[in-house]
């Protein structure tokens, strides 16, 4: 038989340490394969900051070959691709085995922030891609690199993502889309579903290891608590239900909406992870469903804190067998109730300004999201001018957003006498907690449209605003306004 011998692709070297240590938990967990080429790959976003945080060469990553590396068309030296396995509930509903069915885990680097691992998503079918090809499309990978970095620059825990990269090779959606791929951050990608994928099948002695994986790199205090008798695998539930609940509260707080809380789509490390239909919220709509594939609402804005109680829930039946009875288990969870609570208190205390508690302050808070409410007022447009009337600026702003304007003046007067102090101050903090930046649908979609033309000039404008929201930015003001009508209609569905 003739066959063309072809020298395989040299590969690139980044100039850092890999290391494997998820790969050396051994293969139950995974399924090594190298990602599928995509053909004349393209840089469309980079993530400078990280790429310097990570010590990675940004001048080299955006070499022609540094892109084909982003995109799984060329290897990378010291990397060991792999796919993992994992289970999950998806919608409520136990769907059994799933896993990375388009994401390659890479391996792991040292940072100034602790190792971090690497990885492809949308870089070609794995073992686990079920009816999926693998791939994912241009419009959801800019959304997902910049909804990244705009969590972040936030601070709200997130994984993160160095770059996006295209290609014109076409996928088949609702129409036919091209390709991209995101490489992905985090100190881990584990999630609750991989300890319902071991549990699911009785593979105790899988679920242990992965466990100690967990709590060995991620929790070592969970090993020395004094805490459930020194049960280390009730304290790192307990610990990511902490962690969970501190998330919520910032979801919460600036309005976010994930879309697919699904329990294969929860992170061990309490981070958001896995960016789909996601939402910032404009109009404050406590019943927004931001998920077009979401018919009945389960994940609707209003429901996220119990649907991460939920998925908890789900990973203490998980753990179960190595925490040993139900009792201990319910215990550990119980501190979602009281952190969750606690924290999206405190988190809008500081939107108001408010640094310390008192009674009467969940009346305060409650009575104004009730106006927000009834009016609909754009969420983060409200916080923001609130912050900048009590900074010193004029009232109007601010009470020009509501239709009953009686009532916000009846809330004003109980707000400004409940904000002693020095108010200047007080607006000061409040700028830093209500940020002026959010990545709106329609700003993502703007950005998506003209990347679509080969114009990528949108999604660096936006990464740099978001990477520091807070900031006035006074050369992208428009980006910081009122969303268009047409936004209202953008649909944003899991087909991604
Ligand atoms: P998601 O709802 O996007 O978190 O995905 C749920 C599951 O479907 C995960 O196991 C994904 O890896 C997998 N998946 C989603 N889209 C694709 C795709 N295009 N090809 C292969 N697997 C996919
Ligand atoms: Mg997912």
């Amino acid at each position: 038989m003739d066959s063309v011998i072809e020298a395989p692709p040299r590969a690139i070297d980044l100039g850092v340490r890999w290391r494997h240590t998820f790969a050396e938990l051994g293969p139950s967990y995974y399924t090594e394969l190298p990602p599928s080429p995509l053909p004349a790959p393209y840089l469309v976003g980079l993530n400078w900051r990280l790429a310097a945080q990570l010590g990675l060469p940004a001048d080299m990553l955006e070499s022609e070959e540094g892109v084909r590396a982003l995109t799984g068309s060329q290897p990378i030296a010291g990397t060991r691709p792999l796919a993992s396995v994992y289970s999950g509930h998806q919608f409520g509903v136990w769907a059994g085995q799933l896993g990375d069915g388009r994401a390659l885990l890479l391996g792991e680097i040292d940072s100034a922030a602790g190792p971090q691992e690497l990885q492809f998503k949308g870089s070609g079918r794995t073992p686990y891609s079920r009816m999926g090809d693998g791939r994912a499309v241009l419009r959801s990978s800019i959304r997902e690199f910049l909804c990244s970095e705009a969590m972040h620059g936030l601070g709200i825990p997130t994984t993160r993502a160095l770059s996006v990269t295209g290609s014109d090779a076409p996928v088949r959606r609702e129409t036919v889309e091209t390709a991209a791929v995101v490489v992905r951050v985090s100190p881990s990608f584990v999630r609750f579903g991989h300890f319902e994928h071991f549990a699911s099948r009785g593979q105790d002695e899988e679920l242990r290891r992965l466990a100690d994986y967990v709590v060995d790199r991620h929790y070592p205090e969970c090993r020395s608590t004094g805490r459930f008798g020194g049960n280390a695998y009730a304290a790192l539930l307990e610990a990511v239900s902490e962690r969970t609940a501190a998330l919520l509260a910032q979801w919460q707080a600036v309005g976010f909406c994930h879309g697919v809380m699904n329990t294969d789509n929860m992170s061990m490390l309490g981070l958001s992870i896995d960016y789909g239909p996601f939402q910032f919220l404009d109009a404050f709509d406590p019943n927004h469903i931001c998920n077009h594939s979401d018919e009945t609402g389960r994940y609707a804005y209003n429901r996220q804190p119990n649907v991460a109680y939920w998925n908890l829930f789900g990973l203490g039946q998980a753990l179960l067998p190595l925490i040993g009875d139900e009792e201990t288990t319910l215990a550990a969870l119980e501190s979602y109730k009281t952190v969750f609570p606690r924290e999206l208190e405190a988190r809008l205390r500081a939107k108001l300004g408010l640094a310390d508690a008192r009674e009467g302050d969940r009346t305060l808070i409650e009575g104004i999201l009730q106006q927000l409410a009834k009016d609909r007022v754009d969420y983060t447009i409200f916080w923001r001018r609130l912050s900048q009337h009590v900074a010193g600026g004029a009232v109007e702003p601010v009470r020009d957003l509501f239709l009953d304007r009686a009532a916000f003046d009846a809330w004003l007067l109980d707000y400004s006498t409940r904000l002693t102090g020095d108010r200047q101050a007080a607006g000061l903090a409040m700028l830093r907690a209500n940020p002026k930046y959010v990545l709106r649908n329609h700003l993502a979609e703007l950005a998506i449209r003209r990347a679509r033309q080969k114009d990528f000039g949108g999604v660096a404008e936006l990464l740099a605003v978001l990477q520091s929201p807070f900031d006035e930015h006074p050369a992208h003001e428009a980006l910081a306004g009122f969303p268009p009508d047409w936004a209202s209609h953008i649909e944003i569905s899991c087909s991604s």
